[in-house]
């Protein structure tokens, strides 16, 4: 059997979800991070999950990922209970990573294929040219041999989109990528993300900004706990599901386009009410 590099996973009927969530509630001690939640996720789609700080958006990729365990309900992939090896990819928050770590950026991507190869097999020809491809697809060809910890943020962003890439995921989770990047480096971010979309891989994205969300993305989750919609940005974006998810912390105003644009920033009232 011939495996042709990076092409679209075997296709599945269409009628499948990538990912079919039931009644999924994540309970820690003291908290119920998130409530019932049940909602089917197409192949192919890109997702942005927006919500307000202690939403559950982390909680829920985590739980997607296997790296949560879940109090009740129930997750499925691609139609199995359980997701088949080495097809989901997870992105933790910039924050949770140790960049000092001395690996080139080649490496990084190469530990993509470790669950395809094995442990002990070293990696072949065709390993090494998904590698180079990848990097390619993220505009990180002439980084290959940098060491990670000398890349800039939105770099080792897209570093492990190119791992995603390697590792022939099907699923990419990714909590909160833009975070403390400038404007070009999250660009560089929605041009790489396009590239996975060629590949047919679904995409799930914790994110803040609702533009972008609604510039980038198939459609948008608002969660806030619960699952308050899902849908394509302009239907989930209604004032009411706004405040459904955002509360108090709210602004709304129609724009352009008829999109309602939100700033859920600061701004504790003083005693006396002024701001
Ligand atoms: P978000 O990513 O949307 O900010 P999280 O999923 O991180 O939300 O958190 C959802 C809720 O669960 C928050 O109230 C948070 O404090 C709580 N939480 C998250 N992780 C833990 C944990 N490991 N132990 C206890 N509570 C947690
Ligand atoms: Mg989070």
């Amino acid at each position: 059997m011939t495996v042709s590099a990076l092409t679209t996973p075997a296709t599945v009927a269409t009628t499948v979800p990538a990912l079919a969530i039931r009644h999924l509630t994540v309970r820690y001690r003291q908290t119920e991070a998130l409530s019932d939640v049940s909602v089917d996720i197409q192949a192919g789609e890109q997702i942005a999950i927006v919500g307000p700080n202690g939403a559950g958006k982390s909680t829920l990729l985590k739980a997607i990922a296997g790296l949560q365990p879940i109090t009740s309900g129930e997750i499925r992939f691609f139609g199995a209970e359980r997701a088949e090896p080495n097809t989901i990819a997870y992105v933790p928050q910039r924050l949770q990573v140790d960049w000092r770590f001395p690996v080139s950026v080649s490496d990084v991507v190469l530990m993509g294929r470790v669950g395809r190869i094995g442990l002990l097999r070293r990696p072949s020809h065709h390993d090494r040219l998904l590698v180079q491809r990848a990097l390619e697809r993220v505009g990180l060809a002439a980084f290959a041999n940098r060491q990670i910890g000398h890349l800039s943020g939105g770099q080792q962003q897209r570093v492990f989109l190119a791992r995603a890439l390697a590792q022939e995921a099907r699923l990419l989770l990714m909590d909160e990528p833009l975070v403390g990047l400038d404007i070009p480096s999250q660009d560089e971010i929605f041009r790489a993300l396009a590239a996975l979309r060629a590949e047919g891989v679904t995409i799930l994205t914790a994110l803040h900004d609702l533009q972008q969300a609604a510039r980038y993305f198939d459609r948008v989750m608002l969660l806030n706990r619960r699952l308050i919609a899902y849908a394509p940005a302009r239907e989930a974006f209604t004032a009411a599901n706004l405040v459904a998810t955002y509360g108090g912390h709210l602004h709304l105003l129609s724009s352009g386009d008829g999109l309602l644009t939100v700033a859920d920033t600061c701004c504790n009232p003083t005693p006396d009410g002024t701001l």
